[in-house]
């Protein structure tokens, strides 16, 4: 299997090469020529592990790797980094059921391919002869930049930049990434957004005279960020598990069609669901739920995506985007997989900050259903279900919790559906704490994570332990237009 760039007909790959590339010549994205069918029937995934699983999907879109290759990347990625053997628990509360992505290291969803991304990379490497140090350069709003810090620290052949939006993420997210050990690693905060972050890492990407520079010096850049191939392909698997485990658990027959909620950011995760769905999963609707950003909600219901808007920091910092970036592939595959006219609305993009779609690709956008939570739903979400259930979830998997609700309101649906949990609790103690009462607002960080610890009867994860009494090692901080110069000054 190949993959083309969505700006440019002409430019094909190997995965490896995607992989290695991260992101296509002048910011097209990587796509696979055409989705595989998932060809395991689902009797038999239903007795397979986590690993067996991801086996079996990403062996469709990683054709170019062994499986030797294949299989002792997601051996070093699937281990004890995870709290579970499962890796990804389902877990049932009220009428939905929570797929727990965020038992890896860093306890966020990120994890889940940002564990195995290192590995296709070297792998990738040594496939193509590549002897230059790898750069990755990653711009992230929380949880990115600690997964891939996590995944990068200390790999031989490897060096680590993330930037990160100073003001934009939680402190518990700034300080798991400011006591990042490992040689190899940066991490800056930059006086600026997510937007900015992401555009000064797509800007260094894209310019000639600084990759010529780099390969001088001996290096090359790559992107652990969601346009990266490697990090789709891996969380395609989990959406397949699931689905399986729960025909195992006689919850839903085989065959029988589920929904699926996805807290959506930069439109990497939810389109992960998408691809399973179109590898053969059956899935009904897919549903993606924004917080105050609600640059997608708009996008579904108008056919406009516009970004002109007022950037609204939230208690889902991981979701303040408006610059979606993945959103890119879906609009190349309904403009009929043609590079030129996708690449006519991204202009638009870049020069307006706007696009529309025609009629015509939106007729192909009725598996998605968009909607939105304000902070008010997002925080009575959480106490909900707490109350309810005794199930705590954390500010993103409740926007999705949220919309959820909204939508079974909305049309009546009572398909079987799954919610995406894309962060542990602990990693945004306070906001959850205080959806549940506001009293524990004035309780310092690391008290209420052991509030949090009694009312949940959840163990406190080591990730947080970790972070306790961590020294901080990463100080710098730099303005957006600076970002070039900070990675010139590291390597
Ligand atoms: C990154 C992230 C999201 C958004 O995922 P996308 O793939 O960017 O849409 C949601 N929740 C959490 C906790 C995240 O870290």
């Amino acid at each position: 299997m190949l993959y083309v760039s969505t700006r440019n007909a002409q430019e094909k790959v190997t995965a490896s090469q995607a992989v290695l590339k991260g992101l296509a010549e002048n910011g097209g994205l990587f796509v696979p020529e055409q989705i595989p069918v998932l060809d395991v029937p689902v009797e038999k995934l239903a007795d397979m592990t986590y690993q067996e699983t991801a086996y079996e999907v990403m062996k469709l879109f990683l054709t170019d790797y062994t499986e030797e290759e294949l299989q002792k990347c997601i051996e070093n990625a699937y281990d004890s980094k995870f709290d579970t053997k499962e890796i990804a628990p389902l877990v049932k509360a009220q009428d939905a059921y929570y797929l727990e992505l965020f038992h890896g290291s860093t306890i966020a969803f990120k994890d889940m391919a940002l564990s195995i991304l290192p590995h296709l990379l070297i792998t990738a490497a040594r496939k193509n002869q590549v002897s230059n140090d790898i750069v990755i350069l990653t711009a992230t709003s929380g949880d990115t930049g600690k997964a891939a810090l996590a995944g990068f620290a200390d790999v031989e052949g490897t060096k680590i930049v993330v930037f990160y939006p100073k003001d934009g993420v939680s402190p518990i997210q700034q300080k798991q990434m400011v006591t990042q050990k490992g040689k190899n690693t940066l991490v800056v905060g930059i006086d600026g957004n997510f937007d900015q972050a992401q555009t000064g890492v797509k800007q260094m990407f894209s310019d000639q005279a600084l990759a010529e520079e780099m390969a001088a010096a001996g290096y090359q850049f790559s992107s652990a960020n969601s346009i990266n191939i490697g990090r789709l392909v891996p969380q395609i698997v989990y959406y397949v598990y699931a689905y399986a485990k729960m025909v195992k658990s006689g919850e839903i027959e085989n065959g029988e069609l589920i929904n699926v909620v996805v807290p959506t950011g930069n439109f990497g995760n939810i389109l992960a669901a998408f691809y399973a769905k179109n590898m053969g999963l059956p899935i009904g609707k897919l549903i993606c739920a924004s917080n105050e950003n609600k640059v997608l909600y708009d996008f579904f219901t108008t056919g406009t995506y516009d970004k002109n808007r007022e950037f609204i920091l939230t208690t889902s910092p991981s979701m303040d985007i408006l610059i979606s970036s993945n959103l890119e592939r879906l609009i190349y595959r309904i403009a009929g997989n043609n590079a030129e006219k996708n690449q006519q609305l991204m202009k638009s993009l870049q020069e307006t900050g706007s696009y529309t779609i025609t009629e015509d690709m939106r007729q192909q956008l009725e598996t998605f259903y968009g909607n939105f939570a304000s902070e008010a739903e997002t925080a009575a979400v959480i106490q909900n279900i707490y109350q309810e259930a005794g199930y705590i979830i954390d500010t993103h998997t409740a926007v999705a919790a949220a919309v959820y609700k909204k939508y079974q309101k909305e049309t009546g649906d009572t398909a079987k559906t799954v919610i995406a949990s894309t962060a542990s609790p602990y990693k945004f103690t306070r906001s959850v704490m205080t959806a549940i009462d506001a009293k524990y607002d004035s309780k310092p960080d690391f008290e209420l994570v052991d509030e949090l610890s009694q009312l949940s009867n959840v163990k406190v994860p080591q990730a947080i332990e970790d972070i306790r009494t961590a020294p901080i090692l990463h100080k710098t901080v730099c303005k957006v237009e600076e970002m070039e110069k900070v990675v010139k000054d590291f390597l």
